[in-house]
């Protein structure tokens, strides 16, 4: 329609990233669903054509391929001008997934009686292993990935009356998972941090990486490079809102939920999850920028 707010999902074939398409669609955007393989994007599409929703349009777009981050955003200017919403949903888990460690004989609700959601996550992804190439994918996808796409629509974003960014985070991000105080501290100062430095940060953490050295140099252990590419989203996330003031840039943890990211472990749907990332992107006008929600909550970064 005419003067429908127009909504950019990246991932949007599977998981969190296509119930935030079916939810922003049943809203009144009109949603361009994004996935890197066109195939299983188109048939994303159409489940939820038929379900009624015939705003919902396909494009392509692999966000570690700039000439893919590129079409889109021709396309965009040249049809819309503009683009008022921006889920950056779009991530790998950064681990080789081995092995389901959750045992067939026990239901995963019974090991996790008792504990709270990050210890959960911590429990399950304790046996997983990372490798140089995974950790590496992790923070190219992650977090400069997302960047990139950042990057390649904020002039259509700054166009839009209302424009919005919303970074799908983790629990896996926040601060308190990593030992380094300095660093943790650096990284929190987003009045000092520059994107520079998180360049160099994410630098030596592959280097420490390749080292072995991620437990050593305190930074956090299990899916590390899947953390530590959360953390420096975040940390991104509060520079750009501060630089552009203008615009909303939030961060938005969905829960731990039943995707094939978590090998479909987790308490919460999918629906539940993009219910909490939605509910960011439709705040009011005049909401807040450069903040942290937790299940549709603002909380700190740490
Ligand atoms: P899924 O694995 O189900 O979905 C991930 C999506 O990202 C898929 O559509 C996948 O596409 C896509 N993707 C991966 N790499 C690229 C790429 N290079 N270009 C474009 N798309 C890509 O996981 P979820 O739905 O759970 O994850 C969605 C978001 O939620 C992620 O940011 C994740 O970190 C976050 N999150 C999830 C939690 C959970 O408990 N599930 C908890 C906290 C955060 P393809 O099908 O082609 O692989």
């Amino acid at each position: 329609t005419e003067n429908a707010r127009v909504a950019v999902v990246t991932g949007g074939n599977k998981g969190i990233g296509l119930e935030v398409c079916r939810q922003l669609a049943g809203n009144g955007a009109t949603v361009f669903l994004t996935a890197r393989d066109e195939a299983r994007g188109v048939a994303a599409v159409e489940k939820l054509r038929d379900l009624g929703l015939s705003d919902v349009l396909f494009h392509q777009l692999d966000i570690t391929d700039a000439p893919s981050i590129a079409r889109l955003a021709e396309f965009l200017k040249t049809r819309f001008g503009k683009l008022d919403i921006l889920v950056n949903n779009a991530a790998v888990g950064a681990v080789e997934y081995v092995q389901d460690p959750v045992s067939s004989s026990t239901s995963s609700d019974q090991k996790f009686s008792g504990m709270d959601e990050l210890q959960r996550l911590q429990w399950m992804f304790q046996n997983v292993r990372e490798t140089c190439d995974s950790a590496n994918e992790g923070v190219q996808t992650n977090y400069y990935g997302t960047k990139h796409v950042i990057q390649a629509l904020l002039p259509l974003l700054k166009a839009s009356p209302d424009g919005r960014i919303i970074n799908v985070s983790s629990g896996f991000g926040l601060l308190r998972l990593f030992n380094n105080e300095e660093l943790k501290q650096e990284l929190n100062d987003v009045e000092k941090l520059t994107e520079e430095r998180l360049d160099e940060v994410l630098a030596v953490f592959l280097r420490d990486f390749e080292a072995g050295a991620v437990e050593a140099r305190g930074w956090p252990i299990y899916c590390s490079a899947y953390k530590v590419a959360k953390a420096a989203m975040n940390a991104y996330s509060r520079i750009l809102a501060r630089r552009h003031p203008e615009l909303r840039v939030n961060c938005a943890h969905p829960g731990y939920i039943k995707t094939d990211i978590t090998m479909n472990s987790g308490p919460l749907t999918a629906e539940e999850g993009a219910s909490n990332v939605v509910k960011v992107a439709l705040l009011l006008e005049g909401g807040p920028t450069g903040t942290y929600f937790a299940l549709g909550q603002e909380a700190p970064f740490v």
